[in-house]
C-alpha cells in the first residue's frame, strides 16, 4: 500500500484479501506491478495460486500447526494449468478450515506438523489419509491431479 501511495496510484481493499486497482495491470507503471508482487500479491488471474483457498497460518494464527500459506506456495507447482475449478486445493493450519468452509476437491488439514488429507469434502471432516509431511503432500497431489484429471 506504501507503494501505491508513493506512486499516487487509486485502489480499493476488499474483504477477500485482495486489491482493486482502476487499470490493467499492462498498463501499470513497473513500479507498481513491481511492489506488489515484491508484497506477494498475486497478479496473473490464471496462476495456481488462484486455485488454492489458504488460511492465514502460522504464525499468525495460534491454532495453526503449519505456515499454511507459505505452504500453498510450493503445493501450487503441483496443480494441473487453468483453467480452475476453484479452489481445487484447500490449505489449513488447522482443522477450523477458516478459508473455505466448503468442500473442495482436496483439503489438506495441519496437525501436529504434518498434513492430514481430506478428499472432496471439508475441513472438519474425518481424513481420508493421515500425517503426510510436506514432501509427501507434495505427492499425494501431484499423483491426484495427474491421475484424477481436474
Ligand atoms: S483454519 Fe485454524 S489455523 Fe487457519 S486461521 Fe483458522 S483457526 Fe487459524
Amino acid at each position: 500500500m506504501r507503494c501505491l501511495a508513493q506512486a499516487g496510484q487509486e485502489f480499493r481493499l476488499t474483504p477477500w484479501r485482495s486489491l482493486v486497482l482502476p487499470l490493467t495491470l499492462t498498463d501499470a507503471p513497473a513500479v507498481i506491478a513491481s511492489g506488489l508482487s515484491k508484497a506477494g500479491f498475486i497478479l496473473d488471474p490464471d496462476a495456481a495460486l488462484m486455485a488454492i483457498a489458504a488460511c492465514s497460518g502460522a504464525p499468525a494464527c495460534d491454532r495453526a500447526s503449519r505456515p499454511s500459506q507459505e505452504d500453498a506456495r510450493n503445493f501450487a507447482v503441483s496443480l494441473p494449468p487453468p483453467p480452475y475449478e476453484k479452489p481445487l486445493l484447500h490449505v489449513s493450519g488447522c482443522a477450523k478450515g477458516c478459508a473455505h468452509p466448503r468442500a473442495a476437491p482436496i483439503t489438506l488439514v495441519a496437525r501436529e506438523g504434518r498434513y492430514d488429507v481430506v478428499l472432496r469434502y471439508t475441513a472438519t471432516a474425518p481424513p481420508d489419509h493421515l500425517g503426510l509431511t510436506v514432501a509427501d503432500a507434495q505427492t499425494f497431489l501431484t499423483k491426484f491431479f495427474k491421475t484424477k484429471g481436474i
